[in-house]
């Protein structure tokens, strides 16, 4: 990474989790709301099944066994821990191109962890805590070697940019507040991806689908802290996915400028122009393929040339 992209990197959780404080000052109005309304024992009960539930899925995601492991119970455990023979050869081509871009990048052979995922299909690849690359076992077995290098190069720059425990807090400040009302921020996002001209139906909609949001958001908020302040703090959440979609974009650029830098970008740009759908829009996650490309294409130097002798 250039100094400028770890400076980036270093940045980037850190702004995550304080781009949701938006998120953490609701949380906290209405769990006072709670405690002033049915009593601070009812607000505590809230506070310790939260934090119980976050705790579960936190344990869950440190504890993700990578493959090697799960190999090894199987052998250990044959009879309790299956392995099927149907993941020998995906696993083969992950480790091969895992090996291969942990050299480019200098790391060491175990630097990084990798694992075969049958769940979440619409991704090829998915970094994890604890430099844990989660590639799903179709990509693995189907994609071209350089494309799932490209991939996997992606994903190591996900790896670098790290921040797991910002992450974590994140999750624990916003959720559930930020999935339930950051939902008319999200279907507005979605429909931009797709839509270029605004009819009159589709504008009421969303006009109609951010009053209710906005206007249930302030009332639970009212009696903590009077309606002044509940609308206004109601108005930054609900359009509050904004600035973290931004912040994710950010993110996916930094990846694939690593894979770039590391002499992935090629293969990366390759991936994407050939992936099913020609022109994939963009996300809340991520952005559109076409700007990801056009970015990649000004950052590789040398691009391999067929007319070569
Ligand atoms: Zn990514």
């Amino acid at each position: 990474m250039s100094g400028r992209d770890r400076v980036e990197a270093r940045l980037l959780p850190p702004a995550q989790l304080l781009a949701t404080a938006p998120w953490a000052a609701a949380t906290a109005v209405m769990l006072y709301g709670l405690a002033v309304w049915a009593g601070w024992w009812a607000m505590l009960a809230v506070v310790v099944i939260r934090v119980l539930f976050w705790l579960r899925a936190m344990l869950k995601f440190w504890a993700a066994p990578d493959e090697i492991t799960m190999i090894r119970r199987h052998r250990q455990w044959p009879d309790m821990v299956p392995y099927g023979p149907e993941r020998t050869e995906p696993f083969t081509a992950l480790v091969g191109a895992m090996l291969d871009v942990t050299k480019a990048a200098g790391r060491s052979d175990t630097w990084l962890r990798i694992v075969l995922r049958t769940w979440a299909p619409e991704a090829a690849g998915m970094a994890l805590p604890r430099r844990l690359v989660a590639v799903h076992i179709s990509a693995a077995r189907e994609l071209p070697p350089h494309h799932l290098r490209a991939v996997v190069a992606h994903e190591l720059g996900h790896q670098l940019i790290g921040g797991w425990i910002f992450a974590s807090i994140q999750n624990l400040v916003a959720t559930p507040l930020s999935d339930v009302f950051g939902l008319p921020s999200k279907v507005l996002i979605a429909v931009m991806s797709v839509r270029t001209r605004w009819e009159i139906v589709p504008t009421a909609l969303m006009a109609a689908l951010y009053g209710v949001f906005l206007a249930a958001l302030t009332a639970a908020m009212v009696p903590a802290i009077g309606l002044h302040s509940a609308a206004t703090l109601a108005m930054v959440c609900v359009l509050q996915p904004f600035p973290t979609m931004w912040l994710n974009w950010r993110g996916e650029f930094l990846a694939d400028r690593v894979a770039a830098d590391l002499g992935f970008g090629p293969a990366l740009f390759d991936y994407f122009s050939t992936r099913g759908t020609k022109f994939e829009p963009f996300s809340f996650s991520h952005p559109g393929l076409i700007t990801r490309e056009i970015r990649i294409c000004g950052r590789v130097r040398d691009w391999p040339s067929d007319q070569e002798d």
